[in-house]
């Protein structure tokens, strides 16, 4: 354990921790899951350290702001200098200079091999692989515009090895007339999805476990961003239990500390394929905040500090849609029917603080909690109809 944090959380004569605050979080990105961090850790007594180009949703929040690029390793260093541990929100940073940081002694959970991995979906693939994880079937390319797929079946589905996020860097390709994107990929079958499940797994710094329950998720038709997650997934006991085994294996396999998105497929023959995993908090698991005992933000918290888990037990069924923005929005963020969502019971709403609003931007999302799944939906819907984040120039 570093230093610092030893400072922090030690053993007294009896056995017994001795927590000192502040302990200092920094979060590399500014986006919402970090605003999430926040809000739902600062009640252990943590500070927060935020590294972003701007302010964002997590910065207008944080303790400390560090204006910065997250591929700048100065940037990552003078945000390392400021925190006890780092963790991050979003993958697309410079794991390299998390490497020499972390080499430098400097706790920085989930692990930089860990994202390094994560990042390119190759070697995610190759990972599933090693630990036989089931996925759909694949192959890589390194320049798909020279290369020759007159032998392959279609439809394929193409994915960028890298960067890719909220289904940009995907396609799909219907036959082989259609041009690939040249830039180094993946290909794997078309899967002949029934459902799209996940689940999140928090693994501690002591390798305990506590996964969450199994969740459905539905897209956005017109534009492939998650738009609603089901709390529980309407699958059968044997589907959901195989499904939390695959999550505890893959973050296992990981060697990974921190909460984990784990994307699944479930097939029309009832098969269970990996899709991917985001080593953070994640859109499908929003709906802990509300309805499990531990939410996924705090949890991801006690775990990269090197804390006891919290139960992740689902207290009551819940629905989570994400507030994107209209197609026709720009500029000053608007949110009409915002008075009249909030009347309807079981709602909790999240606004992300973002100053403008672009077509499809996550400006927020709410939940739903009720007795039962189908009142919970029948309420989500209700919000949906009357809640528009929209703009105004
Ligand atoms: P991203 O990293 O951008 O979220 P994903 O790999 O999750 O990309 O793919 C985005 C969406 O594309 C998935 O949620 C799913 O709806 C669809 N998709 C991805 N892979 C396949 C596949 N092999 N077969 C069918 N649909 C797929």
């Amino acid at each position: 354990m570093p230093l610092s944090l030893r400072r922090r959380t030690r053993y007294n004569k009896s056995g017994m921790t001795v927590f000192s605050p502040p302990l200092t979080i920094g979060i590399l990105g500014g986006g919402q899951l970090g605003r999430m961090m926040i809000y739902r850790a600062k009640k252990l007594g943590f500070r927060f350290a935020v590294l972003d180009e701007e302010e964002g949703p997590a910065g207008a929040l944080a303790d400390v702001f560090i204006k910065g690029s997250l591929k700048d390793p100065r940037a990552l260093a003078e945000l390392a200098r400021a925190s006890d541990v780092l963790t991050y929100e979003i993958e697309h940073i410079n794991a390299g200079a998390l490497e020499d940081l972390e080499k430098k002694s400097h706790a920085i959970y989930p692990s930089p091999a860990a994202l390094r991995i994560i990042q390119d979906k190759l070697l995610q693939k190759e990972l599933f692989a090693r630990a036989g994880l089931p996925t759909a079937a694949w192959f890589a390319e390194d320049t798909p515009g020279g290369a020759d797929f007159s032998q392959r079946k279609f439809p394929l589905v193409q994915k960028a090895r890298r960067e890719g996020y909220d289904g940009r860097g995907v396609r799909v390709l219907k036959n082989p007339s259609e041009t690939p994107m040249n830039t180094p990929s993946i290909f794997e079958d078309m899967v002949a999805i029934d459902k799209e499940l996940a689940v999140m797994a928090a693994r501690g710094r002591d390798g305990s476990f506590a996964v969450y329950p199994v969740v459905e998720m539905a897209f956005n038709p017109e534009h492939n961003i998650c738009d609603t997650v089901i709390a529980p997934a309407r699958v059968d006991e044997k589907t959901a239990g195989a499904a939390r085994d695959i999550a505890i294996d893959l973050v296992r396999a990981l060697d990974g500390v921190g909460v984990f998105g784990v994307e699944l497929f479930l097939d029309t023959r009832g098969r269970l394929l990996l899709n991917e995993v985001a080593p953070r908090p994640h859109n499908s698991g929003h709906y802990t905040m509300e309805a499990c005992v531990t939410c996924q933000f705090e949890q991801h918290l006690r775990a990269v500090a090197g804390l006891p888990l919290g139960e992740t037990r689902l207290l009551r069924p819940a629905v989570m849609m994400n507030l994107l923005g209209r197609p026709d929005s720009a500029g000053s963020p608007r949110f009409h029917g915002y008075a009249q969502a909030l009347r309807i019971p079981g709602l909790s709403l999240h606004l992300y603080g973002k100053t403008e609003a672009r077509p499809f931007r996550k400006m927020g999302h709410f939940t739903l909690t009720a007795d039962t799944l189908e009142e919970a939906l029948e309420n989500a819907e209700r919000a949906r109809a009357v809640l528009k984040a929209g703009g105004s120039l």
